[in-house]
């Protein structure tokens, strides 16, 4: 381990409240980000303006900030952020990596997987949507909490990384972030891990070694549905912080905390992690639900 050399973040989109996954992957990242000497990092992934809440990012930082978690560098705005993913598309242009697609929704109804319509047309004047050549061959890895991971890229697909509406894909616009912010761990929720061999490929294509993933358990309420801020709408913002703390280091699998005030919490937390702890299937988790 190079001490100092860690960049860990943590970023949300700002579609609704943090929950108690966000919560978890927030602190998790803190922690395993403090454990190395490292540095947290905020970033905001505000892309998708219609689907975003007024308000709901200065909401997210305060309640981060009321869990004594604050980012060290200031916090990266993805809505502002659009010439570096114009620069990014133009380099994977020019190395042939992606191309024009006009198809309709309703023309790829029924495919998985992008069936290849558009990989040979020419660039197009019509409003289109700009796709990812996935190629072929597999993809493998290690999570530090899943474990061993393998994909096919023929069964990912080309994937989209500029969309026919003018907004920036979630893909691109991470690993471009995580290359801009030098990331070299990313701790984040499992129902993320799908993303995660897109993400590896646009790393390869822009030539930048990516990070280290470790993928946390999904917190789920007792039927068994991902908690959500569509299935689970309890706000941790109104929780008590030092209790939250405690809660998410034992849905983590961690030693319980000692202190009594939050920074000698967090301190004794730091000391104490140990990410081969976390479990890496689901654990249920009820106390946050209203
Ligand atoms: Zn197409």
């Amino acid at each position: 381990m190079q001490c100092g050399a860690y960049i860990g973040r943590f970023a949300p989109s700002p579609t609704g409240v943090l929950h108690f996954g966000s919560a978890a992957a927030a602190i998790a990242s803190w922690l395993d980000a403090r454990a190395h000497q490292g540095q947290w990092l905020v970033r905001m992934e505000d892309l998708d303006p219609p689907r975003e809440v007024p308000g709901a990012a200065t909401a997210i930082l305060a309640a981060l900030e009321r869990m004594g978690l604050v980012s060290d560098a200031p916090v990266m705005f993805q809505s502002r952020r659009s010439q570096a993913y114009v620069e990014a598309l133009e380099v994977l242009r020019s190395d042939e990596r992606v191309f024009d697609c006009s198809c309709s929704r309703r023309s790829l109804s029924g495919h998985v997987v992008y069936p290849g319509t558009c990989r040979q047309s020419r660039r197009m004047d019509t409003r289109h949507a700009v796709r990812f050549l996935a190629g072929l061959g597999e993809l493998a890895w290690l999570d530090a909490v899943a474990g061993p991971q393998q994909f096919d890229r023929a069964a990912i697909g080309d994937f989209i990384v500029h969309r026919s509406d003018g907004l920036w894909a979630y893909q691109l616009a991470v690993v471009v972030d995580d290359i801009a912010q030098g990331i070299t761990h990313v701790v984040r929720g499992v129902d993320l891990l799908d993303s995660t061999p897109r993400q590896r490929m646009l790393f390869e294509a822009l030539s930048v070694e990516p990070p280290q993933y470790a993928h946390l358990p999904v917190a789920e309420n007792p039927i068994g549905q991902k908690l959500s801020k569509q299935t689970l709408a309890a706000s941790i913002e109104r929780a008590d912080p030092i209790e939250l703390w405690r809660e998410v280091l034992s849905f983590l699998g961690q030693v319980p905390p000692e202190g009594r005030t939050l920074a000698s919490l967090q301190t004794s937390a730091v000391r104490n992690w140990n990410m081969d702890k976390v479990p890496p299937k689901s654990a249920v988790r009820n106390a946050w639900m209203d």
